[in-house]
């Protein structure tokens, strides 16, 4: 493809300009080959009207007389006028004939005999008729030729004299016996041939005008073309310019946004690693803390000690659950968390955990129940622990967040080989507002639900990175003041 780079400029000027000369060249070359066809076929049909009129009147001579007829003196003889006399009554009966004449050569010279113009005179010829004998001075090469060569001849080209233009035609003169004898000549007029051309000039005149009003509309149209397609490369030169541009700038960007991504990323993990390793070094010392309040607690009975040391238990318990939380999203989103897949007895870890729920719903006095469709298999290839970390999570938040009424908890088959849990509440349910934030990390409803209920707000967080890591799905169905239903789904790896 030819890109706008290489193309050569456009001159919208030159072009038409040329287009205009170009077709104004070759229509007038075809005007002028029409005009000069026009004008000979004119001349060749007033050749052939003349040399017919000579024929015709060659056959008036008689050779007899005509021989006779050689001294000067015999001019206006009874003879002369006898043989001049046909001639003159064709020339009357004919149009535009100025003279007929004929002539003979003896030697060298060339001398006439008869010519219609000593009886009769065409208007505009003043000159004096020639008598018989007066030796032809002139040059003309066609009427020599007629001697020369005993045949036919007639003019090319038309005379022009001061008041009037002809044309000649010789015919050979020849006796009975076909000897020649002489040449008749005859002069016409070129009015008629003239009038003719003027008609075929006029068409020629108006042929060129149109020719040049066409090369004028030609030349404008080439250079409206050239115009149009010179603004067309030039908005496509544009545009290719923007592109680069564009692109240019695109990949500045994508640079741009790589360096950004790696320098988050970097960021991200080393947040994520400080995280785990502050979690971890916070971890073990409060195991200390627990342990020593233990110890303590068989030691001291009294109910002051067993209520202070019950307070730092409790608090000591909630930090560690905090503190497990924070360690396992580091570890999740440093990428490092273990997802540990072996034959589990699904039905047993489930109940398990709907076991350890049920005294702190029993102290709400809100009911708690399970049901495990019958198609769930005994075992599953997965992380038992993951599982269960999941359904601690949400039947924990339903109990929390329920004050009176039940928590359901139902469990089926999902696509062949997963499980789908749902755990259903009457609890407080959640507004609408806030149904897209709930899965991000430390995020609650509100304040007060921090106030009232604690938490982290890390939980579900957590359960959907691991819902993920299970190749699974998890959402939730909630209204205010109506409850709400957390369900996930769980994959497990096919057995093998
Ligand atoms: P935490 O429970 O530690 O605050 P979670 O991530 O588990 O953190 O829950 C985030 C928030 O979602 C809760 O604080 C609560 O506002 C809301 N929530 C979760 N489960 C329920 C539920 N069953 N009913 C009403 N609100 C809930």
């Amino acid at each position: 493809m030819q890109t706008a780079r290489q193309r050569s400029p456009i001159s919208p000027i030159r072009d038409g300009v040329l287009a205009g000369v170009v077709v104004f060249l070759v229509s007038c070359l075809g005007v002028w080959l029409t005009y000069e066809r026009a004008a000979e076929a004119q001349f060749r049909a007033v050749q052939g009207e003349l040399l017919q009129l000579g024929r015709t009147a060659a056959t008036l001579v008689d050779p007899d007389i005509h021989e006779q007829l050689r001294d000067t003196s015999q001019t206006g003889s009874a003879a002369h006028l006898g043989a001049l006399e046909p001639l003159v009554a064709f020339h009357k009966a004919t149009q535009h004939v100025i003279y007929l004449y004929t002539a003979r050569r003896t030697g060298d010279t060339i001398q006439f005999v008869l010519g219609t113009d000593y009886l009769y005179r065409v208007s505009g010829d003043e000159l004096p008729a020639d008598p018989i004998g007066t030796v032809y001075a002139g040059q003309d090469p066609f009427f020599r030729q007629a001697f020369d060569r005993a045949t036919e001849q007639v003019a090319d080209h038309v005379v022009q004299e001061r008041h009037r233009s002809y044309v000649s035609a010789y015919v050979p003169l020849r006796d009975a016996s076909g000897r020649f004898y002489g040449v008749l000549g005859i002069d016409m007029v070129a009015d008629d041939f003239e009038d003719r051309m003027r008609g075929v000039r006029l068409a020629a005149q108006l042929s060129g005008l149109a020719v040049t009003v066409l090369a004028i509309i030609a030349g404008f149209v080439a250079y409206r073309f050239r115009r149009a397609q010179a603004r067309a490369w030039q908005k496509e030169a544009e545009h290719a310019e923007q592109l680069r541009h564009a692109l240019a700038r695109a990949q500045e960007f994508a640079l741009l946004a790589e360096q950004h991504a790696t320098e988050a990323e970097r960021a991200n993990r080393s947040k994520s690693e400080f995280l785990a390793m502050m979690s971890h070094e916070l971890r073990t010392p409060m195991h200390g803390v627990l342990a020593t309040t233990s110890l303590l607690q068989e030691k001291h009975k009294d109910a002051a000690n067993q209520r202070l040391l019950g307070l730092i238990e409790r608090s000591g318990n909630s930090l560690l659950r905090i503190i497990n939380e924070l360690l396992d999203l580091a570890q999740m989103e440093a990428g490092v968390t273990r997802f540990h897949v072996q034959p589990v007895a699904v039905r047993p870890v489930i109940q398990d955990v709907v076991d350890l729920q049920r005294a702190s719903a029993q102290a709400k006095g809100v009911a708690l129940a399970l049901d495990i469709a019958a198609e769930v298999p005994e075992q599953l290839a997965t992380d038992g622990e993951r599982l269960r970390q999941v359904l601690t999570n949400l039947i924990g938040n339903a109990i929390k967040f329920t004050e009176r009424g039940q928590v359901t908890v139902q469990v089926r088959v999902h696509e062949d080989r997963g499980l789908r849990v749902d755990v259903g509440d009457t609890g407080i349910g959640i507004p609408l507002d806030a149904h897209d934030r709930l899965f991000r990390s430390f995020s609650q409803v509100d304040a007060s639900s921090r106030r009232r209920f604690g938490g982290t707000g890390l939980g579900l967080a957590i359960s959907q990175k691991l819902v993920t890591l299970a190749g699974g799905e998890i959402g939730f169905d909630s209204a205010e003041g109506e409850g709400s239903t957390f369900w996930f789904t769980w994959g497990s790896a096919p057995e093998s």
